[in-house]
């Protein structure tokens, strides 16, 4: 089955529905995992995985389940450490985040952006405090699920997966904490640290990166830093909140100090780092695929999100997903599958006929139908191209009744081919700890970094180096390297 997997949206936590909880968050008080958390985290783990680019698999993965046990066990959520589910997100997106139910969330890119294990257990135990002060249970929260679920398709009822293409919405809503519950977060993270044996101090230099990282990435795409979609951002001002988690800390008066540097370091070595090709890459509007050889253009204001089964594009004019399906040659049959496995049991979905016409020189069928949700009636289009004698794609596109394809027009119109040459151009990047030599320094190093452009200062970022930065011989640094 190809995967299609790569988020660009970075999500700060994700919205699953448990509103069932009293409305107040009762800060800095643990509750035990409830029967229904648990029941709830396991119904939404593998949709996350799906979302979020599926596990990252290998040593990596056992690395983080071990720090993640070990930290989110102080929390008192759970007395066995085995009851924390940890999961290392295949993601090129900086982000973590955790679910009630002991489910916590990291991607290989935020901890590739980490400097020792310490840090690694910073993020992790602020994403398991959020879970222990319940913030996830709020009024605040509660009210925005509901006013997304609410928007433009609401609930479809009878129909599971044109509900779950419109359901997407939903899910991809960035929950944003308030400062308040942020620094809560902070607190149970930096109290979390000292109380599994690790420096406190952790939680104020992960902060201090990941302010650096978005910095660079706003630098990087020409843009304010403060509307970069990070993690970072979408938390309480970077520079105060590194310099609060770094008071906190010295509050504690913890005498435990582990940082575990060089077992960090020699776990991430070799680690997957950015896009991943064989799931395909978002950058801003566009999609491509290489191994596919697909690639396709969004309209601006759509978000995209790269699943392991689909890419899902959501934006205010409707929804859409593209994904593919067993073809047999017949692309008029296609569509009719396609519509058939959308209605699922409850019945048949009414379109027009099936039209055939040529998109950049792909043979193409299409046809819209008519369904039935709680908010109302939708119009569902199936949009199928076909790329060789057994492979086809398509989209479905869900857009309020009468509207058709309504602002999918160019989107339909731009999937193409990619070229031999521009499916090569695209190469998988990794970390790569090395040893620095005598006579090595910041600039050198950086000199070897796979990028064509803010070479040194991507490399400082990694390192969390200042711009003086001096290295000392035997020190471990960490480079992001083409595939070797
Ligand atoms: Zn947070």
């Amino acid at each position: 089955m190809n995967r299609w997997t790569g988020s660009a949206l970075a999500l700060v936590m994700l919205a699953t529905a448990s509103g069932t909880s009293p409305v107040a968050a009762q800060a800095n008080r643990a509750q035990s995992i409830s029967a229904s958390d648990r029941q709830q985290g396991a119904q939404a783990h593998p949709q996350l995985l799906e979302q979020f680019g599926g596990g990252y698999e290998g040593r990596q993965a056992a690395y983080v389940t071990q720090v993640g046990r070990r930290i989110a066990v102080q929390s008192g959520l759970a007395n066995s450490s085995s009851e924390f589910t940890i999961t290392l997100l295949n993601s090129p997106v900086n982000n973590a985040f955790a679910i009630p139910g002991g489910y916590v969330y990291v991607t290989r890119q935020l901890m590739a952006l980490m400097n020792d294990e310490a840090e690694l257990a910073s993020v992790l135990g602020h994403e398991v405090g959020h879970v222990a002060a319940r913030h996830s249970s709020s009024r605040n929260r509660t009210s925005t699920i509901g006013a997304v679920l609410t928007g433009l398709l609401g609930v479809v009822t009878g129909n599971s997966q044109i509900a779950q293409i419109a359901g997407q919405a939903a899910q991809l809503y960035t929950l944003r904490f308030s400062r308040t519950q942020e620094y809560q977060a902070d607190d149970l993270g930096i109290r979390y640290l000292a109380g599994a044996g690790y420096d406190p101090r952790a939680a104020s230099t992960m902060l201090a990166s990941l302010a650096a990282q978005t910095t660079l990435d706003a630098r990087l795409a020409g843009r304010d830093a403060r509307t970069a979609p990070e993690w970072g951002s979408t938390h309480p001002d970077p520079a105060s909140r590194v310099a609060r988690a770094r008071q906190r800390a010295d509050a504690t008066r913890a005498t435990a100090a582990a940082r575990n540097r060089d077992a960090f370091l020699s776990a991430i070595d070799g680690m997957l780092y950015g896009d991943d090709p064989r799931q395909g890459i978002v950058d801003g509007n566009s999609f491509r695929h290489p191994d596919l050889r697909v690639m396709f253009t969004v309209p601006s204001g759509y978000t995209m999100t790269n699943g392991t089964r689909a890419v899902s594009v959501t934006g205010q004019g409707g929804q859409a997903q593209f994904s593919n399906a067993a073809y047999n040659g017949n692309l008029p049959v296609y569509v009719g599958n396609v519509f058939r496995d959308l209605a699922g049991d409850s019945g048949s979905i009414p379109t027009n006929s099936v039209r055939s016409t040529r998109v950049n020189g792909l043979p193409v069928a299409y046809a819209t139908g008519r369904a039935s949700t709680r908010s109302g009636q939708v119009d569902v289009t199936v949009y199928a191209y076909q790329f060789g004698p057994s492979t086809a794609y398509h989209f479905v596109m869900v857009t309020p009744a009468g509207r058709g394809i309504g602002p999918f027009q160019s989107m339909v119109q731009s999937v193409n081919r990619m070229t031999e040459q521009q499916a090569a151009a695209i190469q998988p990047r990794r970390v790569d700890v090395v040893t620095v030599g005598r006579g090595d320094t910041p600039a050198s190093l950086a000199a070897r970094m796979a990028y064509t452009d803010y070479k040194l200062e991507r490399f400082l970022t990694l390192n969390a180096l200042p711009a003086n930065a001096r290295l000392t011989p035997g020190q471990k640094v960490k480079l992001i390297v083409y595939e070797r």
